[in-house]
């Protein structure tokens, strides 16, 4: 019986958070699997604070859906961050890149670094390596991936900007170092050249519309050990990940 925290809804994919925060604007019988199209049932899980999919009543995913695959590869015994990280599917990059307006791109922005990718990154600073090793995940783009291929260090992220014009999510691990301000907005650079490895600069960057939302919580993240959840760029100032939440794009791991 997978959970997952997404759905098709008319021809679009939305998270189940969404559905939470808007759940009179929803057809209830309308969410579909998006994979295999079978029809499935939001459900707000235990003391409604754990919104997501589950099967409909009497319907099961078809036999070769591929989060039903997932599903049934994985042990979770009763482990809730294994469920958390498999039941995730992915959202595509190009999603938030090909949108024109602001408003799409505010919610689309809501969906990618919400309360779900804060819930899948403390999952993924709680459970161990050797776990985590085996886990796999489906994108929306429908191919699977193992997680730990999308942690990725900031030399790497680099080298993939380089050679790939398409734009990717990753969850970068690296450490901070004190924040600066740049103009109106906040570069938090990622250590280098230094004993970890990492021969280029990197920037987390927080623009100046979201820095009243991010002000109290810069100083936690300082000199830390981090997982960030994003999509990375490049442009004339350098290689960045944009950060609009530090709550729900950040996980420290080590405290
Ligand atoms: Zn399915």
């Amino acid at each position: 019986m997978p959970r997952i925290n997404s759905s098709k809804y008319e021809s679009e994919i939305i998270d189940a958070y969404e559905v939470d925060d808007q759940y009179d604007s929803f057809k209830k019988d309308k969410f579909k699997c998006p994979e295999c199209n079978v029809q499935i049932q939001f459900n707000r899980g235990i003391n409604a604070i754990d919104p997501h999919f589950k099967n409909w009543p009497k319907k099961s995913h078809l036999s070769n859906c591929e989060i039903l695959k997932i599903h049934k590869q994985h042990n979770k015994g009763n482990n809730n961050d294994i469920e958390v990280l498999i039941s995730t599917i992915l959202p595509r990059a190009e999603r938030l890149q090909k949108l024109n307006s602001i408003e799409k791109i505010r919610k689309a922005r809501n969906r990618y670094f919400g309360k779900r990718s804060k819930q899948f990154l403390n999952s993924l600073t709680s459970i161990s390596y050797e776990e985590l090793k085996n886990l796999t995940i489906r994108t929306e783009n429908k191919t699977t991936v193992k997680i730990i291929d999308l942690i990725m260090r900031q030399d790497e992220i680099i080298n993939k900007l380089n050679s790939n014009d398409e734009s990717f999510v990753c969850i970068l691990k690296g450490y901070t170092t004190k924040a600066v301000e740049i103009g109106e907005n906040i570069k938090i650079p990622m250590t280098f050249g230094g004993k970890y490895g990492n021969s280029q600069k990197f920037d987390l960057f927080i623009p100046s519309s979201y820095k009243s939302k991010n002000d109290k919580n810069i100083n936690k993240i300082e000199s830390k050990l981090i997982y960030c959840y994003g999509l990375p760029e490049k442009n004339e100032y350098g290689s960045k990940i944009d950060l609009f939440s530090i709550t729900h794009q950040i996980a420290i791991i080590e405290r």
